[in-house]
């Protein structure tokens, strides 16, 4: 099982590390500089999201990168607005 650890160069800022969960170091080599980096412990990025919403964040994360272009606006699909059901109960002039 993977997790993302969050790892902090202090030359070059953030970055993160696919590892498997209980093998990250407290510190990672930095990608950029290759200094130690140290670990950060903020909420951990486990893969223990329901699929639903692991997918939803996949997306999400493609949409940065290469988002879907669509050729045309969606439709519209607004419901009709009835009036609201008190306003009938208000005294008529
Ligand atoms: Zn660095």
């Amino acid at each position: 099982m993977m997790a993302t650890y969050e790892y902090l160069c202090s030359h070059c800022g953030c970055f993160d590390v696919k590892l498997t969960i209980g093998t990250a170091p407290k510190s990672y080599g930095c990608p950029t500089c290759t200094n130690p980096a140290r670990r950060l412990y903020s909420a951990p990025g486990l893969s223990l999201t329901s699929s639903a919403s692991a997918a939803l964040h996949e997306r999400e994360e493609q949409a940065r990168e290469a988002p879907a272009v669509v050729s045309e606006v969606p439709p519209r699909t607004r419901p009709k607005r009835r009036p609201h059901p008190a306003l009938s109960r208000l005294p008529r002039p």
